[in-house]
């Protein structure tokens, strides 16, 4: 089968971008090392472990693979940013957050294309479907396949379609013609860079691939998705009121200006800047309830209670003194901390 084809067949299956790279060792992992070695993976244990290595050569995961399909499905929508909301009682949430877990819509897409994939090959061949979760250099393979450059906010930025784009991989045992890597367009712009409230875009000291890299100690969507302890003090009150991730970085990349918008269902926006009193006061079974089917939920119950006291703690309303009394007297030790660096901040009630 031609390349093209796969390409058109992917399209039919719902993804805007696609792209094939060979399944051979990638040079980009050396710089993964590094970037490990140095700390700037933070707590995230999955990126520094035994499972590293595995990114080494997409192989790891499937031996027979010989080339990767890669495809980009984008979930943009005309909603604003929620970090421009001038409501001070909401919290801001990503974007990729706001509908529902891109894993299941991006896996179900993967599958129909493997399915259409064996209907239209007649010889055997084998195949893995893979979305996020495993170990793989999945910018660097979607690069090498023509989906786009890796910008200075350290996203895959496509000339068309922006970085509001899911990733997702077919690895194949299939030979395929594998595609151009598209050339980087961020030329002198730095916008990302001064935009990150946390300064978490660092120069790598090299010339480039990559001249900057994410320090994920630095940034918000680590430490409010990923961190599972204490948020560092230094770093709270420049985190605003994000209470899942952050998309500063991507608003204001000249690239997602026009972006275009998905009609997927899934994707439309459902938990767009909830109010932070009425996040502080679910329980463990309303947030498991009301998260079930989100993204949100890998924050984990007592990492959005923190994350929202610290939001709290930013907007520093007078109101706010009574939840995040509760949050402070909560069982959570680290929950209650932030509730009481929050409250520290609060102003006087007047009276
Ligand atoms: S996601 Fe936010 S904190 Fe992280 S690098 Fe981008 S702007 Fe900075
Ligand atoms: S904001 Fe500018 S430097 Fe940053 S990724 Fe976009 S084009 Fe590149």
């Amino acid at each position: 089968m031609d390349t093209q084809r796969v390409l058109r067949l992917a399209r039919e299956c719902g993804f805007e971008l696609a792209g094939v790279a060979r399944a051979e060792p990638l040079a980009e992992f050396a710089f993964y090392r590094t970037w490990v070695a140095a700390g700037m993976a933070g707590e995230m244990r999955y990126l520094a472990d035994h499972r590293a290595s595995l990114r080494a050569d997409p192989r790891a995961l499937l031996p027979q693979a010989r080339s990767v399909i890669c495809v980009g499905k984008v979930y943009h929508t005309s909603a604003p940013g929620t970090h421009g909301t001038a409501d001070g009682g909401r919290g801001w949430i990503s974007r990729y957050a706001w509908g529902e877990d891109y894993h299941v819509i991006v896996r179900a897409g993967l599958r129909r294309l493997l399915e259409k994939l064996r209907e239209a090959i007649r010889a055997d061949f084998v195949a893995r479907v893979l979305v996020d979760a495993a170990p793989l250099l999945e910018r660097a393979l979607a690069r090498r396949a023509g989906l786009g450059w890796i910008g200075r906010n350290t996203c895959l930025i496509n000339q068309r379609t922006g970085s509001w784009v899911f990733l997702g991989e077919l690895l194949v045992s299939l030979e395929l013609e594998p595609g151009q890597p598209a050339p980087d367009r961020c030329g002198s712009c730095m916008r990302c860079v001064e935009a990150c409230p946390t300064g978490a875009l660092v120069p790598t000291g090299l010339p480039d691939d990559p001249a900057w890299t994410l320090d994920a100690r630095r940034c918000i969507s680590y430490l409010t998705i990923e961190l599972r302890g204490t948020i560092p003090e230094e770093l709270r009150s420049q985190m605003g009121r994000h209470v899942f991730g952050c998309d500063i970085c991507q608003e204001v990349c000249p690239w997602n200006r026009k972006a275009p918008v998905t009609a997927e269902a899934g994707f439309q926006p459902r938990e767009y800047a909830p109010g932070l009193a009425e996040l502080a006061s679910l329980d463990r079974g309303q947030f498991a309830r009301r998260f079930a089917r989100s993204p949100v939920r890998r924050a984990g119950y007592e990492g959005l209670m923190r994350n929202v006291a610290v939001a709290m703690g930013n907007s520093a309303r007078p109101d706010w003194r009574e939840p995040l009394e509760r949050l402070a007297s909560t069982a959570s030790p680290i929950v209650a901390e932030h509730a009481r660096w929050a409250l520290a901040r609060l102003p006087e009630r007047a009276g």
